[in-house]
């Protein structure tokens, strides 16, 4: 790694470092040391970060590279690297990119040929997937939603039946508004979870139901404050007569209105040869209906 040597004829590299989304000890020692080596830091702010650099003894020079003057500065930053300094490009919180300035900067320097070497930590969204107990295996970011109820729930209506975990960003000030509008649009039942405050110190994490879990936050005003990401689960195609066929469903009839319930998923199983336990929930939906 370079520090300033603007004769040198190899391309710096660009570092895209991931810094603390609250607790400062998630700080990493590789950023930290790669913080302190390069020439040039890119900050989102600089009035933020230089808080953050002063915290950790650092005093490398920073320059702002926000989302109103990334693609003009990008250039300044791109002569930076091309000239062969290193450069650190870091946002107000977490991940670059994520929800924050970077795109543009990161899309210059690849074009340019410029090593582009990303430092993970901190991210809201990879928190409070990691801690949610909603499926992981599979899962959509969707950043913030419109700030207007139209076109909020517009954007709900798009990813309703999306079978995927839905992630989502939301502003202290709309997350009343956002879980009413979720409730509204993909129903009260859908299991959800709103993770607030991540690894500070009124840091929360509650799952429940749309309908409870707004509920929740319409009481409580301290849930309407902080930083906040909103997780729900994935849809899931309703069980009803049309998961098995019609053969299989007059074979089920027949049976429950001989024996048990149990006993009859249990003999239609027998006779078609389809899963048990889906037969079950078949049986049971028939008989809530
Ligand atoms: N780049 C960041 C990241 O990696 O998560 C996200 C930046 S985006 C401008 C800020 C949003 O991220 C907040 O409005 C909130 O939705 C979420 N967020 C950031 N820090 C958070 C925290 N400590 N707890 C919960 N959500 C957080």
């Amino acid at each position: 790694m370079t520090a300033s040597s603007a004769s040198n004829s190899t391309p710096g590299t660009l570092y895209v470092v991931a810094t603390p989304i609250g607790n400062l000890d998630d700080m990493s020692a590789r950023a930290l040391k790669i913080l302190s080596d390069v020439a040039l830091i890119a900050a989102e702010d600089t009035r933020h970060s230089l808080r953050l650099m002063q915290h950790f003894g650092l005093n490398t020079p920073l320059a702002a590279c926000h989302e109103h003057n990334e693609r003009d500065e990008g250039s300044r930053f791109i002569q930076r690297l091309l000239a062969g300094d290193d450069v650190a490009l870091i946002s107000d919180a977490g991940t670059p990119l994520i929800s924050d300035p970077g795109y543009h900067l990161v899309r210059q320097a690849r074009a340019a040929g410029v090593q582009v070497v990303p430092v993970p930590g901190p991210c809201a969204l990879i928190a409070a997937l990691s801690a949610a107990g909603l499926p992981s295996d599979r899962f959509i970011f969707e950043g913030f939603l419109p700030a207007k109820t139209a076109g909020r729930c517009a954007r709900l209506e798009q990813v309703r039946e999306e079978p995927r975990t839905l992630i989502f960003y939301e502003a202290p000030h709309r997350i009343l508004e956002c879980l009413q509008d979720m409730e509204k649009v993909f129903g009260g039942e859908r299991p959800a979870l709103l993770a607030r405050e991540l690894t500070k110190t009124f840091e929360t994490l509650k799952g429940l139901p749309l309908s409870e879990l707004r509920a929740f936050v319409e009481a409580d005003s301290n849930q309407q404050r902080g930083e906040c990401v909103v997780l729900v689960a994935g849809w899931t195609a309703p069980l009803s007569d049309e998961a098995v066929s019609g053969e299989v469903m007059r074979v089920l009839d027949l049976l429950l209105a001989e024996m048990p319930l149990k006993r009859a998923a249990a003999v239609a199983a027998e006779i078609t040869g389809v899963r048990k336990n889906l037969l079950y929930q078949v049986a049971l939906e028939k008989q809530k209906a």
